[in-house]
């Protein structure tokens, strides 16, 4: 019929738009390492901040004792305590608890905020063991991994420049959320030092180098996406301070706000951006992350169930609601593997409230999903690219066989199969084949917690 054309034709228009060849890849790679150039030039010199972290040693695996960490994403927050045992031992225990954060929170007052993650670290440390206590006289220390972009002061100092993902909390916004921290567990009752302020993508690099010497970079894939990798200090123009002994520099690109005439942006990626909490930012990442991919399919979705009535003559009420159709719905629905995609229908009955709909529309669907999660996916790898490039790393000069390691962390990289497996794919043939042999991508597994803790401990007062 004329509405099913209609349909296809929205979806092949979709399609076109969102397409991601190799050659317009390489232009993102290009275009993400020139501006990785510019943000290190000076402040404010790109759309990529390029925020310099104040760690300039990764982790070496002589880190001793018992240490906490606390892990502030955008879905939950999670509280760890590890115990480290040096060379040998390594991590002899960790232990970790999951809250979700209180949705009337993610847009309260900072106090509130802060007060109840304080109260959840606080029940936490309650459980310590006796064997588990620090020592006499010893204050606990804490490494604070703080997933949104802050202006860091010191190594564990830093002021929060904007909330992304959804977050909302005003009066949080230019204040040290150190500070904002550290009042709380004092008004907690409880006695703890934030020895680290760090973003969990330098967690998750100091998380994966203690694993691996090889690692240089890392990614975050999960409600919003990052990356972090270890620079030459002498090729950071905008650092005035002292060259640290190390030589290199742990850089926090913020890499969502990443930004490109050669992205594939559609107009339900423009609509998306215009209603959200932070118009005109992030705009990478509403094209690749968790937040926003189950969005992308909706919108498309509903422009088909307006124009196509691809679900009937009228509109499926809950269709129209912004964010009711989250990734993991929809990438339960793009691994439906049923000859009839059983998953496909569950999912549209249960979340959208549609039923009776045709193998057809149900495989329609699905298409909508794969084409999101490719595009995310081949972005990512571009992404990955462009910093290997500004690395030097991206060929194999005169056969040097350096290998390099990217540590990848994140609830979408976790769980979502298909976009993973694209997301490597891409790279290795972005790469090719004799680069790729000496890049390996690995799942650094609470990498940011464990880095946080870690770095707690190369950080502490008592060394
Ligand atoms: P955060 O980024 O908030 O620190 P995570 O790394 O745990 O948290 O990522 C959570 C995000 O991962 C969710 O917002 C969701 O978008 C995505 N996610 C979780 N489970 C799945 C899944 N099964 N399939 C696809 N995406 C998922
Ligand atoms: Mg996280």
């Amino acid at each position: 019929s004329g509405k099913w054309a209609r349909a296809l034709s929205i979806l092949t228009e979709f399609e076109e738009k969102c397409g991601t060849p190799s050659s317009k890849l390489k232009q993102v790679a290009d275009a993400m390492t020139v501006e990785m150039h510019a943000g290190l030039a000076s402040e404010g010199g790109s759309k990529l901040k390029m925020i310099i972290s104040y760690v300039d040693n990764l982790p070496t695996g002589d880190e001793k004792g018992l240490f906490y960490a606390l892990d502030l994403g955008g879905t939950n927050f999670r509280v760890l305590r590890v115990h480290l045992g040096g060379k040998e031992s390594r991590v002899v225990k960790q232990e970790f608890e999951e809250v979700s954060i209180p949705p009337h929170l993610m847009t309260g007052s900072s106090d509130e905020l802060f007060d109840c993650i304080a109260s959840a670290l606080a029940k936490f440390v309650a459980t310590e063991s006796d064997s588990q206590h620090v020592s006499p006289g010893r204050q606990r220390e804490l490494g604070f991994t703080f997933s949104f972009p802050v202006r860091q002061t010191s190594i564990s100092s830093g002021t929060l420049i904007k909330w992304t993902k959804g977050f909302a909390v005003e009066d949080t916004v230019g204040q040290d959320v150190v500070g904002e921290l550290t009042k709380a567990i004092e008004r907690a009752g409880l006695d703890m030092r934030v020895a680290a302020l760090v973003n969990d993508t330098v967690g998750t690099l100091a998380g994966g180098r203690y694993n691996n010497p090889d690692v240089a970079a890392a990614v975050i894939l999960g409600t919003g996406t990052n990356a972090a990798y270890v620079e030459r200090a002498h090729a950071i123009p905008k650092w005035h301070g002292l060259l640290p002994k190390s030589g290199e520099m742990v850089i926090n690109m913020e890499w969502g706000n990443f930004r490109s005439s050669h992205l594939p942006l559609t107009e339900y990626d423009q609509a998306l951006d215009a209603g959200s909490l932070n118009p005109g930012e992030q705009i990478f990442e509403k094209m690749i992350s968790g937040m926003y991919l189950g969005e992308i399919v909706r919108r498309v979705l509903c422009k088909m169930a307006e124009e196509a009535a691809i679900f009937g003559d009228a509109v499926p009420p809950k269709l129209k609601i912004p964010f009711i159709l989250r990734t993991p719905h929809t990438s339960a629905m793009h691994h439906d593997t049923s000859p009839d995609l059983k998953v496909v229908a569950t999912k549209l009955k249960d979340i959208l409230e549609i039923s009776n709909t045709s193998l057809k529309l149900r495989k329609l669907i699905v298409e909508v999903c794969d084409i999101v999660a490719t595009r995310g996916a081949r972005l990512s790898a571009a992404g990955i690219v462009g910093i290997l490039k500004k690395l030097g790393r991206d060929t194999v000069k005169d056969g040097e066989k350096q290998k390099s390691a990217v540590a990848l962390d994140g609830g979408l990289y976790e769980h979502y199969t298909k976009f993973r497996t694209c997301m490597e794919n891409t790279l290795w043939e972005l790469l090719g084949e004799e680069a790729s042999e000496n890049i390996a991508v690995e799942h650094s597994m609470d990498g940011s917690g464990i880095g946080a803790a870690l770095l707690a401990a190369s950080h502490s007062q008592y060394i």
